[in-house]
This record gives C-alpha cells, structure tokens and sequence, in this order.
C-alpha cells in the first residue's frame, strides 16, 4: 500500500486555485486559478477607466470608448501581403486556436438561417443578411478556427449613406427616385470569413495544334485549279508552370460571389494579425463554407488558370485533343476576415441588397432597372434605320436603292448598341 497522503495536503488548496495578492497581513487568499481558455475569453473590452463598453473605432485604428474618450492600442503588428502563411497540413489544423478569443453572442437567424457573431454588449435584433428581426440569441461555441489576419474597418458607418447615394445616382437607366433609397438603408459593419490560397501549379499539356496551309486543287466543276486552306494537325506538348499567391475564396454563403467580387481588390498590405479587439463593437460571421469545400473551389479555378496559361503558349488557333496534368504543391492556406457593410435597401416594395468594401469605400449590389426609360433608348437606336430602310424601299424604283442599304446598316449598328444596352441592364437588375 502506498503511503497515506500527509493530512496537509488533504486540507491542501486544490491544485485548480492558485495564491493571489492579500490584502491582509498574514492572511493567504487563493482563488481558482483561471483555465487557459476561460483567460482567453475572458476579454470584454469594457473601458478600464470607466467601465462603459469599448469599441474598435476606424478613424482612430483603435479601440475607444464613447464615454470618457480613451483610446486602447491594439497588440498586434502590420504583416502585409507576406504575412506567413499556415501549411496546409493536418499537424497545423490541429493546433490552430478556435473561437474568437473574447466573449461573444451568436445571433441566429429565425428566417434566413445565417449566424452573426455580435459583442455580448450588443441588442442586436436584426439579421445583417435578410433584414429579419426573428433572430434567436445564444452563448458562441468556439469550434471553429480563429481567423489570424485582417484588414481593419477603416471606412466609417457614417460615411455610407454618401457612398450608398452616389452609387445609386449613377448610370441613366435606373429609376430617377432611387437616390432616395440610400436614406432608408440600415448599414450593418461586419468582418465575413476569406480563405487565401497560395499553390504552384506545374502543367504538363499535350494536344493536337493545327497549321494552316494553303493548297491548290483541281475544281472538277469549273475544271479550274483553285486554292483553299487546309489544317494539318501534330501533337504537341509543352509544361507551364503558374505561381498563385493570395487566391481569394468567399466562405460566406450568404451574399453573392458576384457582390463579393465587384468589391475587391483588397489591399492586402494592409493585413495585420488578429486581435479581438478589432471586433470589438462589430459584427464578424465565422466561415460557412470550409476549408476543404473552399480548398476545391480554389483549386477548380487555378486549374482553370493554368489551362489558359498554357493555351497562350500555344501560339495556333486550332487546337484540339487538349488534356492538361496539373501538379499542386507549396501549397499554404489562410483564414482571413474582411471588413463589409452591408444594407438591404427597398424600392417599390422590393429589397435589394448593397454592399460596401469596409476597408475601400467600393460599393456593389443590385438596383432596380427603369425598363421604359430602357426601352425608349432601344427605339430611339433602332427606330431611325428601319425608317430609312422602310422609305428606301418604297421609292426603290425611283432609283432611291442606296437609301434601303444606308438605312440598313444605321439599322444595324442601332441593334447592335441596343442589344449590349439590353444585357447591362438586365445584368444590373439581377437581384
Ligand atoms: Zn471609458
Ligand atoms: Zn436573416
């Protein structure tokens, strides 16, 4: 048998408490030793000095509080464009922290399903994403992996409004009202999930290129020799070797790639590692779609690439029989946060959505077309040409020919304008 513990230790503090200051002489205090991940989420950012409840601030690139005016440094450093990139392996994925490293509420989404992480301080009742107030508070998991970068808030929610209204004025075919829309719209700041991607593709190609020549041959027809272009095909190959650094992939599922798109470019210099004192005050949405999901979206589209890449070497336009082998290696991954306002905004009983690159002031989204004034521009084009050819074709036998061909042709190159016009228009009001 071993022996018994001394009776010390059995009155012993527990290991889980450690010894802190006393204020007492010759009294010891000890109080439960705070667990490695409790410290982590531990911060709240209220105000050391006052108490009141701090936010990350854009203007002054740090946290401040609205109360008594201080203004908190945050501990992290500017790491640009080369920031160091995770390997892509499954020793790293282990050990990658997860949560977001403060107190946090999830807020779910009762319509629409999308989960918004707000700061515990915060009465959020809507859903950034669908304009909803069904949302359904709960305490965050911290599953998934912290983002280690991002680019700060630098354009503040005041100035919205004014980048909102100079979007919607712009163009001619949109109804003449709109302007007043951007007054309406609520903009929600909110850090939504990137994965970056970094790979060296090594293409080997092989395919049949064709020249053209051309040769004479004996018309039976018009028993003549005559001349006509032949292709003659060859295999090829050829390797091409394509660098990706930074191949940007959306993990949020609940705005449009194509919004998300027309936002970038992102200045990616101005990287800096995470604190959660930049989402202090804000709203942040962890990534929907995982790293795996998005690692293969990534590497569709650097197929994608290369395949071109390798095309270009390919100085004929004939080509056939193409296969591309495609090697992947110093691959790296990253999980980055962006900074997005977004706004859903009505017109006439319809809600489009707008967004706004947080960090650029660059605004994208969807606005309703005015068809009429698009249909009358589509008239004014083609209207004119089949007039003349019309009139050309009447006084055709006064010798009036040419007027119908003049005609035609105006006729034509109205079509074509109005068609591209057509197309924008519906591109634009695509919600
Ligand atoms: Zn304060
Ligand atoms: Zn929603």
């Amino acid at each position: 048998m071993s022996a018994s513990p001394s009776p010390f230790a059995s009155a012993a503090i527990p290991e889980s408490f450690v010894r802190v200051e006393s204020k007492l002489d010759g009294i010891t205090v000890y109080a439960p030793a705070p667990r490695a991940d409790q410290a982590d989420n531990a911060r709240n950012f209220k105000c050391p000095n006052c108490g009141a409840t701090t936010a990350f601030d854009p203007r002054a690139g740090s946290v401040t509080c609205s109360n008594c005016g201080s203004v908190y440094a945050l501990n992290t450093r500017q790491v640009g464009r080369n920031a160091n990139e995770l390997e892509f392996t499954l020793d790293t994925l282990n050990s990658t922290p997860r949560g977001w490293g403060s107190t946090r509420r999830d807020l779910v989404c009762e319509k629409c399903g999308a989960t918004t992480s707000v700061a515990p301080t915060e009465l959020a009742t809507t859903c950034p994403f669908c304009g909803s107030n069904h949302v359904a508070a709960r305490t965050a998991v911290p599953d998934a992996f912290r983002p280690r970068y991002l680019i700060p808030f630098k354009i503040e929610r005041a100035q919205c409004v004014t980048l909102a209204r100079e979007w919607l004025e712009r163009g001619w075919m949109y109804p003449r009202d709109l302007v007043r829309a951007a007054y309406g719209a609520q903009f929600t700041g909110i850090y939504l999930s990137f994965w970056t991607f970094r790979a060296r593709v090594s293409g080997r190609w092989r395919a049949e290129v064709g020249t053209e020549r051309s040769e004479q041959y004996f018309d039976m027809g018009s028993k003549t020799f005559k001349r006509r272009q032949v292709i003659d095909w060859r295999w090829r190959e050829g390797d091409v070797v394509v660098p990706f650094e930074n191949q940007l992939a959306t993990a949020t599922t609940r705005i449009a790639p194509r919004l998300l798109r027309r936002l970038e470019p992102y200045d990616l210099e101005e990287l800096v590692t995470y604190d959660p004192g930049y989402l202090a005050g804000w709203r942040a949405q962890s990534y929907e779609i995982g790293l795996e999901q998005a690692w293969d979206a990534a590497r569709i589209e650097m197929r994608e690439k290369t395949r071109g890449a390798a095309f270009a070497q390919i100085e004929s336009p004939h080509v056939r029989n193409f296969s591309l082998n495609a090697l992947f290696d110093d691959e790296a991954w990253r999980l980055l946060l962006l900074p997005v306002f977004i706004a859903a905004y009505q017109f006439q009983d319809k809600t489009y959505q707008l967004v706004i690159n947080g960090q650029t002031g660059k605004v994208a989204g969807d606005k309703p077309v005015a068809w009429l004034k698009v249909w009358a521009f589509v008239a004014a084009l083609v209207v004119p040409g089949l007039a003349l050819a019309g009139i050309g074709l009447l006084l055709a036998r006064s010798g009036s020919g040419w007027l119908f061909v003049v005609g035609g042709l105006i006729f034509i190159v109205g079509a074509a304008i109005a068609v591209v016009l057509v197309q924008r228009a519906m591109q634009a009001g695509e919600a």
